[in-house]
C-alpha cells in the first residue's frame, strides 16, 4: 500500500481527494501545475508514495519513476525542444514548503541564468 501522511497537500492531490486538473498520471507518479507559478510553465511532477525529500530515504526505484517522468511531462506541456530547468528543494535552507518530495518543472521562456 503506498504510505501516505496525514495532512499533506500532495498526498490529497495524489490520490483524488483533492482535485486539481492533472499534467500527467502515471501508476506512480503525477503531475499538476503550480498554484503559484513561477514561469510561463510551471509545473509539479510529486509521487503518489509520501516522502518528505531526499533525506526521507527514497528508494531508486521511486527517484527513477519521478525523474523518469520529467521528460514526457515536458512534452505534455510543450517545452521538450525549448528547453527546461527542474529543481528539487530539500530542507529549510533551500525554502521546501510542501513537505513531500516534488520536481518543479519550468520553462516556456528564457529562465535566468
Ligand atoms: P517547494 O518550495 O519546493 O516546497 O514548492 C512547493 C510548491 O508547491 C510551491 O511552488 C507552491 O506554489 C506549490 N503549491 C502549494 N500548494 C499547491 C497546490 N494546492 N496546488 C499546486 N501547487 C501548490
Ligand atoms: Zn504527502
Amino acid at each position: 500500500m503506498t504510505k501516505t501522511a496525514d495532512d499533506c497537500i500532495f498526498c490529497k492531490i495524489a490520490s483524488g481527494e483533492m482535485e486539481v486538473p492533472l499534467v500527467y498520471e502515471d501508476d506512480h507518479v503525477v503531475a499538476f501545475d503550480d498554484i503559484s507559478p513561477k514561469s510561463v510553465v510551471h509545473t509539479l511532477i510529486v509521487p503518489k508514495e509520501h516522502i518528505a525529500n531526499l533525506n526521507d530515504d527514497p528508494s531508486p526505484e521511486l527517484l527513477a519513476q519521478v525523474f523518469g517522468a520529467v521528460p514526457e511531462v515536458a512534452r505534455i506541456k510543450g517545452i521538450d525542444q525549448s528547453g527546461y530547468r527542474i529543481v528539487q528543494n530539500n530542507g529549510d535552507d533551500a525554502c521546501q514548503t510542501v513537505h513531500h518530495l516534488h520536481v518543479h518543472l519550468q520553462g516556456g521562456e528564457q529562465l535566468p541564468v
